[in-house]
Order: C-alpha cells, then sequence, then structure tokens
C-alpha cells in the first residue's frame, strides 16, 4: 500500500528527507500523545478519590441521622414516662379517699399494674442511651477517619495538579517543536499521517524491525520492503496502515 503521489512526485531525495522529518515529528507526537493520556488521567484519579470521600461523608451523615432517631424516640419515651409517673400520683391521691377494701384493693393492682409499664419504659429508654452512646463513638471514629481522608484527598490533589502543571509545561515544549516540524512536510502527507496518530494511539510512523511491522508485529513481505527501499513513495502497513520506514534510512 503506497500513499497516493501528489502532481510533482517526490524524488528519491525527498521522499528520505520526509522520512527524517517524519520520525523527527512522530518522536515529539508520541510523546505529546503519552503527556495527552497523563493528563486526562489526573483528573479522573482526583474523581475517584472525591467519589470515595463523599461515600464516607454520606455514611457520618447516615450515623448522624440514626443517632438524632434515636434521641426522638427516647425523648418520646421519656414523655410516655412523665404520663405514668402522672398516673401513679393520681391514683395514689385517690387511695385517701377510697372507703371499702375490694376498691383499695384494685386501686392497688392498678398502680403496680402502671409501674409495671413504667419499669418496662425505663428500661427501653436506657437502651436507647446505650445505643445512641455506641452510635455517638462510631459518629466520632467516622469524624476522625473521614479527617484523615480529607487531608490525604488534598495531598493527593496537591501533587497531581503539580504534576499536571508540569506536564502542561512539558506539552507545550513539544507543541511548539512541533510546530516547527509539521509545516516541512506536505499537506496531504501530514493530513494522513495525523489520521492515522489519532486512530492507532499516537503511532502513525514506526519502522520495519526484521521483516516485522514495528507498529503491529505483522509480517512485511520481502516486496513491501524492497518497495520503501526504492524511496519512490511513503509505503503504509498492510495490516495496521502505519507509515513504514526502514531505520538504515535514518
Ligand atoms: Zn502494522
Amino acid at each position: 500500500m503506497v500513499l497516493g503521489k501528489g502532481k510533482d512526485s517526490l524524488t528519491q531525495t525527498t521522499i528520505l528527507e520526509t522520512v527524517k522529518k517524519l520520525v523527527a515529528l512522530q518522536k515529539i507526537d508520541r510523546e505529546i500523545f503519552h503527556f495527552k493520556r497523563e493528563l486526562k488521567a489526573g483528573p479522573e484519579v482526583l474523581v475517584e478519590a472525591q467519589k470515595q470521600f463523599e461515600a464516607k461523608k454520606a455514611r457520618l451523615k447516615e450515623l448522624e441521622e440514626k443517632f438524632k432517631a434515636i434521641q426522638l424516640e427516647r425523648k418520646g419515651l421519656e414523655g410516655d414516662l412523665l404520663v405514668k409517673e402522672d398516673a401513679i400520683c393520681k391514683v395514689n391521691a385517690q387511695l385517701s379517699e377510697i372507703k371499702t377494701n375490694k376498691e383499695y384493693t384494685a386501686k392497688l393492682v392498678e398502680i403496680e399494674g402502671v409501674k409495671a409499664d413504667k419499669s418496662i419504659i425505663e428500661e427501653k429508654i436506657l437502651n436507647f442511651y446505650d445505643l445512641g452512646d455506641q452510635v455517638q463513638i462510631s459518629i466520632n471514629q467516622e469524624k476522625e477517619a473521614l479527617k484523615q481522608e480529607e487531608q490525604k484527598y488534598l495531598k493527593e490533589k496537591q501533587v497531581i495538579e503539580a504534576s499536571m502543571k508540569d506536564l502542561e509545561g512539558k506539552k507545550s515544549v513539544l507543541e511548539n517543536q512541533r510546530k516547527q516540524v509539521a509545516p516541512e512536510l506536505d499537506k496531504n502527507l501530514l493530513l494522513k499521517y495525523e489520521k492515522i496518530l489519532n486512530n492507532k494511539d499516537g503511532l502513525a510512523l514506526v519502522p520495519v524491525t526484521g521483516a516485522s511491522c514495528g507498529g503491529c508485529y505483522m509480517n512485511v513481505p520481502a516486496q513491501v520492503v524492497n518497495q520503501i527501499k526504492m524511496h519512490q513513495d511513503m509505503v503504509q502497513c498492510e495490516f495496521c496502515a502505519r507509515i513504514l520506514y526502514l531505520q538504515e534510512d535514518v
């Protein structure tokens, strides 16, 4: 597969020169590609860390809600307790006005019933106090963990942001170098090369090593190698379409 010749077909010397320029360009583009990939990965790592941080925050919020619910339940029961205490007071007050033993005994039974209810409520209240204490311990632990997590996240963020800045700087140096090299190439060839570059993970130009394509490692037939050696055209790999060159030419 050869790249179509233009009207003014390239001479042997210009093909060789073109190959050298393309090799220089590919070296720059390969690095730019890697920098771009790292620049994309950095924020993704941060988003992931942020997500984990938010999940921990949500867990803390859940515990705080649980604690509130326990307090509410407990307060409700404390209200019930007051009602029972009132009831006991009232029945006690009625005792002095009772005339018959039968009525008196009945009132005492009533008081005992209310007292029994009261002690059940008291037990429940104590249980809620215990439960509240346990949840409060978990909340404190979770808060401490969250604080540490936040510090870790902020540190990580700082490191990633510094590294991104560094990468941006390096990328922009390379992009300036590229601006000097790229215009020296034939426009159509450059377009073709860039199209392959985008489709093939930043690798559009590869050497033939042994009898294999340096991009996809498939066999490059002797006849194709001869075609490259003739320096009449730019030759592409039949399998991956990357542009091929020979190490000895550069
Ligand atoms: Zn290939």
